[in-house]
């Protein structure tokens, strides 16, 4: 989608910290981190939200897990643990309508979320 932000990370149009790119995804340093270690992990289809997903996007859906493990391991917190966290909608203060998975680590991190 022409006017996304992540769209735009996607095809270069704004500058991020790419820490992997595959065919049909790609994982970038968030750039207000919540936690030492904190990635995004975007599907290069445009979806607006987990809402948006189909039986389809099933391979994708696959492909971003194992991103989010490669870039864990890469990140050395594979062992120490992290989370993954995908926001939607108004309640949960979803800013960026293209989905997204955060991975955060590298600190002990509180249960249950605020
Ligand atoms: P949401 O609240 O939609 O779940 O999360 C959006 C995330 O995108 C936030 O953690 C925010 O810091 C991050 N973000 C917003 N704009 C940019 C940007 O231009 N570059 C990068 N790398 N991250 C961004
Ligand atoms: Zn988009």
């Amino acid at each position: 989608m022409t006017d996304c932000l992540f769209c735009k990370i996607i095809k270069k149009e704004i500058p991020s910290e790419i820490v992997f790119e595959s065919e049909n995804a790609v994982a970038f340093m968030d750039i207000n981190p919540q936690a030492p270690v904190h990635f995004l992990v975007i599907p290069k289809i445009h979806l607006s939200s987990i809402t948006k997903v189909e039986k389809e996007h099933g391979s994708i859906m696959a492909e971003m897990a194992r991103i989010i493990n490669e870039v864990a391991k890469q990140k050395n917190i594979e062992k120490s643990g992290f989370r993954v966290v995908v926001n939607h909608g108004k309640d949960s203060g979803q800013a960026v309508p293209h989905l997204h998975f955060h991975v955060l680590g590298g600190r002990k991190l509180k249960w249950p979320p605020g």
